[in-house]
């Protein structure tokens, strides 16, 4: 099949702008709707990262209780308390002095990691908003800037635009809001399952690197395929599916209401709070280790397996499609590559293939500027997650399931400034590309 024409000149290893006849009504509305600030957007005036480190069980338990004390309203960043490892905790501004004490009182080793969070989301609000601007008067996607979910589906269709030949959307689904879950097929071969792979992001709504990432990547397969050999080859075989936004409702949230949302926004029948964790929901080992039966809770894992639509919607479509052979789900932060389980600390039947590979991907991924990544089981390396994304895929049959958590380790976490997002999917595609190499040849 001959290749694809591209129209224009332009790079993905710089800030990319990409000319397309946008309809300017819609970037001036969203120009407008970020400059003007949406009226009960919380804010992080005053708010500190503690970076806390524990060194025996005893002191485990202490961050534990300090953690699940209701009234100091802390958010767990990055991982539940593991020796060696710290952990990261967003502490308010008015919890601040109760929890210096608690630690000093407890002989609790600690650093600050963020002085003010609301003065990274000022900044990252204002790049957003020069960012339309730029949008605005060059008519170009910038991929080295965050953006809205219309947006980036509007990118999306852009990419089809270019790329008809290769590329098609295909809708699986509404979220609870009833937003399309709307997804980027890349096939050279026509009308039949083949052998597929998928790759998931944002399914954390507040993870804004993710779905970054994941429309860089569409971007970038759709540019190479004709010009690496990697990507070309695999499509010979393979159809690749790219859902960039899989939380959409809890994406456009984080940039509506609360910047730090991780959850769906779907109502929870006699409970004031809303969502649950995408996360948690899949139906393996469902409501197990790893998860919460309360609401109120960021790791809720919600009424039933895919009671959440946006789960149900992309489980159907890979149960009804029948060939995937690959998932993997783009995370951040903390820099790994995790395969199952998440569940259990049994090993799975695969786990010497699985780690091999991700060993070889983390390695591929460092080879750009030397970003090191982490490796292991999620269960070993991270925390007990029952109901994941990548063990659910596993479970299902579709044995190469990864997970990645992207940039950074904590120095800006969920905030990872724009100017990171094309560094992390340059690299990232390093990565990816091993584990499509692998599966193209062990299929
Ligand atoms: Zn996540």
């Amino acid at each position: 099949m001959s290749l694809p024409q591209t129209p224009y000149k332009y790079s993905l290893t710089q800030p990319l702008y990409d000319w397309h006849p946008w309809n300017m009504k819609w970037i001036l509305f969203f120009g407008a709707l970020i400059g003007s600030g949406i009226c009960d957007r919380e804010t992080f005036s005053g708010h500190q990262v503690f970076r806390i480190n524990v060194r025996n069980g005893d002191e485990i338990s202490k961050l534990n209780r300090l953690v699940n004390s209701d009234n100091l309203k802390l958010n767990l960043w990055k991982s539940p308390p593991a020796l060696g490892h710290p952990t990261d905790v967003l502490v308010p501004s008015v919890s601040l002095q109760e929890v210096k004490s608690f630690l000093e009182d407890h002989d609790l080793e600690y650093s600050v990691a963020v002085e003010d969070l609301q003065t990274i989301l000022d900044a990252e609000k204002q790049e957003m908003q020069h960012n339309v601007h730029q949008e605005l008067s060059s008519n170009c996607f910038n991929y080295g800037a965050y953006h809205t979910l219309e947006a980036i589906h509007k990118e999306m269709d852009n990419i089809v635009k270019y790329y008809p030949r290769l590329v098609s959307t295909v809708t699986i689904g509404h979220s609870f809001e009833n937003r399309s879950m709307y997804v980027l097929k890349f096939s050279t071969g026509e009308g039949r399952q083949r052998p597929a792979l998928w790759l998931n992001a944002g399914i954390h709504a507040r993870e804004w690197v993710s779905p970054a990432t994941a429309i860089w990547t569409a971007r970038k397969i759709a540019c190479d395929y004709g010009k690496d050999a990697i990507i070309t080859s695999t499509l010979k075989k393979m159809d690749i599916f790219v859902l960039p936004v899989a939380n959409p409702d809890g994406y456009v949230y984080t940039h509506t209401h609360n910047r730090l949302w991780r959850k769906t926004r779907s109502v929870n029948p006699g409970s004031t709070c809303i969502g649950t964790d995408p996360n948690r929901n899949w139906n393996s080992s469902f409501g197990g280790v790893g998860s919460i039966a309360d609401p109120c809770s960021e790791v809720y894992h919600g009424p039933y397996p895919h009671s959440e639509v946006e789960v149900k919607s992309v489980a159907d479509f890979i149960k009804k499609h029948g060939n995937f052979k690959c998932f993997i789900d783009l995370h951040s932060f903390s820099q790994m590559v995790l395969y199952p389980y998440g569940y259990t600390a049994t090993k799975a039947q695969d786990a010497d293939e699985l780690d091999m590979v991700a060993r070889n991907t983390a390695k591929a991924l460092a080879m750009l500027s030397g970003t090191q990544y982490r490796v292991g089981s999620i269960f070993s390396i991270t925390y007990a997650a029952s109901g994941s994304t990548v063990d659910w895929a596993y479970d299902n049959g579709i044995k190469y399931a990864f997970s990645f958590e992207l940039r950074d380790t904590g120095d800006y976490g969920f905030a990872l400034p724009a100017s990171q997002i094309i560094p992390t999917a340059q690299e990232t595609w390093l990565g990816l590309k091993t584990i499509i190499e692998h599966v193209r040849d062990n299929i």
